[in-house]
């Protein structure tokens, strides 16, 4: 089963592009490290936290693909989380923080497929645009931290002590997640 990864998700809308679960997740690992490492504000470290959930072991085998309208996005601090995100990519690319999946993950994320991913979601992200913006995504997506009782990640915006420096998810690091499916 593949997951899409859309821009608005409407039956008429021809921006987008199909990975298989493991590819799926590998792309979002690597968008995960490279932005756990650039995030500084609140709102770019929001991005990363959302992204971090989009695991297969979180959200289902067929259901890790999402809309780049889903996205946290907010309107007037939409040119730069967009910048951000794209930044992401790039530095993604470019294998930054790919090191910190550790010794037992960093070999599943291989380049010459990883990159060219990539450059497929940075091509969706470029053509988001603030008209396309629903801030009530955001909103709903927030509440949930206050029902579920992990307002510590979106207030401390802790990281994981195993992989250095990578942004926690509200099910958690997303590393650690893979490692305990796979029984590491
Ligand atoms: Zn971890």
């Amino acid at each position: 089963m593949s997951n899409t990864f859309g821009l608005t998700g409407k039956s008429d809308d021809k921006e987008y592009f199909r990975l298989s679960n493991a590819a799926s997740d590998e792309m979002i690992h690597a968008l995960v490290a490279a932005g756990s490492a650039l995030a500084e504000t609140e709102r770019e470290k929001l991005m990363i936290v959302w992204l971090g959930d989009q695991h297969t072991y979180i959200c289902g085998i067929g259901n890790v693909g999402f809309d780049i309208v889903e996205m946290p996005w907010t309107k007037d601090g939409f040119e730069s989380e967009k910048a951000f995100i794209l930044r992401c990519v790039e530095a993604a690319k470019n294998k930054l923080w790919w090191d910190r999946l550790g010794p037992e993950l960093e070999g599943i994320l291989k380049e010459e497929l990883v990159i060219p991913w990539l450059e497929s979601f940075g091509k969706l992200v470029e053509k988001m645009t603030v008209e396309l913006v629903d801030e009530e995504e955001r909103t709903e997506w927030l509440s949930w931290f206050g029902k579920l009782g992990k307002e510590n990640i979106i207030r401390e915006y802790p990281t994981c002590e195993k992989h250095k420096g990578i942004l926690l998810s509200m099910y958690g690091c997303r590393f650690c997640v893979e490692l305990n499916e796979n029984g590491g």
